[in-house]
């Protein structure tokens, strides 16, 4: 195994059950339980970078059994509160954690996020966690490398206005992998950028808030943009016969269960993420 993605959480900012909704597919993830339930989005690659930081990212600690400290980068798409809850933070050291197995960590995001992150946790960070921490701003395009040798571009999502929403290709060990959280139809220049990076993916998993549906032009994606997204990439020379397209970020308003979208995305040969969703890729 080369690498290994874990779908922590594959709710938009709402989660499922959202927090104060009693629609019918709430009601049935209530009821259901299992993988009808999710937390809001987060995924980690490895055991040691992770996308998105979300208020839920205690809760994936526990179901999963996680060493979170194991984690040194965390990538940011955007500063919504679902993807960047940096308050934690403030308890990423002495007195509040002890014996970490990587006592540094480095955050990388847009302007707008290192903004919010200062401000969220300027009311009670101490100056020793702060120096444990350090807070990368960056701009769509930008290309880095993290400690563990994960290659990385930032690419410009289409999501809010005001912001540079990012998504992330991250390469390591001979895999790459493209991973939206919210982002509509991308703009044409993040593929003209990626052909010119001549980026091969191994797996790409995609913003599917509206479930199956179309929606066009938009901030989110449902399966049939995502299924045009991908129609482009093999267009754009950017897959192959075997890349592994998976559906996260899921909103209790495209009315499916976990279970009626995996019936419907099957025949689409789209994976239906749930939370603790593993994807392992050799
Ligand atoms: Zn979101
Ligand atoms: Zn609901
Ligand atoms: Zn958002």
């Amino acid at each position: 195994m080369k690498m290994r993605l874990l779908f922590l959480g594959t709710a938009a900012a709402e989660g499922l059950p959202a927090l104060w909704c009693n629609c019918p597919v709430c009601a049935n993830a209530k009821k259901t339980g299992g993988r009808e339930i999710r937390t809001r989005s987060q995924i980690l690659i490895d055991d040691c970078v992770m996308l998105d930081f979300p208020m839920d990212t205690y809760m994936h600690v526990i179901n999963n059994r996680l060493d979170l400290s194991r984690v040194d980068t965390v990538l940011i798409t955007h500063a919504h509160m679902d993807h960047c809850y940096p308050q934690e933070f403030i308890l990423h050291g002495a007195p509040f954690a002890h014996g970490m197995t990587e006592p540094h960590i480095t955050v990388y995001g847009n302007k707008t996020v290192k903004k919010t992150f200062r401000q969220a946790t300027k009311p009670e960070m101490r100056d020793s966690i702060k120096r444990s921490i350090t807070l990368n701003a960056i701009c769509p395009f930008d290309s880095f490398t993290t400690e563990g040798g994960y290659e990385i571009t930032a690419l410009p999502a289409k999501h809010t206005k005001g912001e540079d929403c990012l998504i992330y290709a991250v390469k390591h060990n001979g895999v790459t992998v493209l991973l939206f959280n919210d982002s509509g139809i991308l703009p044409d220049e993040t593929y003209a950028r990626m052909a010119e990076l001549n980026l091969k993916f191994d797996a790409i998993s995609f913003d599917c808030t509206y479930g199956h549906a179309r929606h066009g032009s938009g901030r989110h994606m449902g399966s049939l943009d995502a299924a045009g997204e991908r129609e482009k990439m093999k267009r754009y020379n950017l897959v192959h016969e075997n890349t592994k397209y998976v559906l996260t970020h899921f909103s209790h308003n495209c009315e499916m269960s976990h279970a009626e979208l995996e019936q419907t995305e099957k025949d689409n040969n789209f994976t239906v993420a749930y939370d603790g969703m593993k994807i392992e890729i050799d």
